[in-house]
């Protein structure tokens, strides 16, 4: 009976992660965004971040970065209410922000991150609204260059564009079935979230070291349109319009290691951008003496 019981509520809870969108790039590169981001925070800000983390189980941005989807099993409610913060959506082919087409309600990662970003400046605000505030940051920032993550709405930023990938990269456990003879039926946005960056075979932090190296020459190069200066208007054009002139959509639903390796620079560009923004971000929004 019992086994039965959890049978059923397990069948449910994997039903459930299926047919959920995903929302992120994997865990791995959120925390990449986070330790980059460390790197480069004042001793200000980085004071400011290690008071306000004070007491979480890893106390650096890196260690939170994965919190605003781990609202999905931790807090369903606050998830739902917030599950729009995490990207923006565009008609195909138009990068252009028009609020209230792109953002009802103020419900998405442009606006998300505009006010968060207020939340955690303003020293008045409660100290829990300001602990929440930096971690939706560390996350959303990451979120805002993932390029689906401010795509095409007609099919959820790649959600709906089924692939069919060749690969021998283990799935996430949640998708773990629909994973056949070394097929692997997903889709764009998924592959973009999890898959690129995890056909390089490093830990985060490692991978975060690789990167960091490559960071003064990446952070200047002409392709990096506005710096670590603009706002998340700007990163979230920038990613709709890499969708739109990188050919992320392939041709045919049929992809192997070929695209991953020939898209790993691009997103490795940009979490090396996602990184050095944040940074700048908390750096200004940080830069009072913390109250004591
Ligand atoms: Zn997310």
């Amino acid at each position: 009976m019992r086994n039965t019981l959890l049978h059923t509520l397990s069948t449910t809870l994997a039903l459930l992660l299926c047919v959920a969108p995903a929302l992120a790039w994997g865990p791995t590169g959120h925390r990449i965004v986070g330790d980059l981001a460390q790197r480069q925070l004042t001793p200000q800000a980085a004071a400011t971040v290690a008071d306000l983390l004070r007491g979480e189980s890893e106390p650096n941005l890196a260690g939170v970065a994965n919190w605003a989807d781990s609202l999905r099993q931790s807090d369903p409610a606050r998830f739902k209410l917030t599950q729009g913060w995490h990207y923006d959506d565009f008609p195909r082919g138009d990068c252009n922000y028009v609020p209230p087409r792109d953002c009802p309600g103020g419900n998405c990662v442009i606006e998300a991150i505009s006010a968060q970003e207020k939340i955690l400046a303003d020293t008045a605000q409660p100290r829990q609204a300001r602990i929440d505030a930096l971690k939706f940051l560390v996350h959303f920032v990451g979120d805002i260059h993932q390029p689906l993550h401010a795509g095409y709405a007609d099919d959820k930023g790649g959600n709906g564009y089924q692939i069919s990938l060749r690969t021998d990269i283990p799935p996430q456990d949640y998708v773990r079935k629909d994973y056949v003879d070394g097929v692997m039926g997903t889709n764009l946005h998924a592959v973009w979230d999890y898959y690129i960056t995890a056909s390089h075979d490093a830990d985060s932090h490692h991978y975060a070291d690789e990167l960091a190296a490559r960071m003064s020459v990446d952070t200047a190069a002409p392709s990096d349109e506005t710096g670590a200066a603009g706002e998340s208007k700007d990163w979230a054009l920038e990613s709709c319009r890499i969708t739109k002139a990188e050919s992320l959509y392939p041709e045919g639903h049929k992809l192997d290691a070929v695209y991953l390796e020939k898209m790993r620079p691009l997103a490795e560009r940009r979490l090396i951008q996602a990184g050095h923004r944040l940074a700048a971000l908390l750096n200004t929004a940080l830069a009072a003496p913390a109250a004591h």
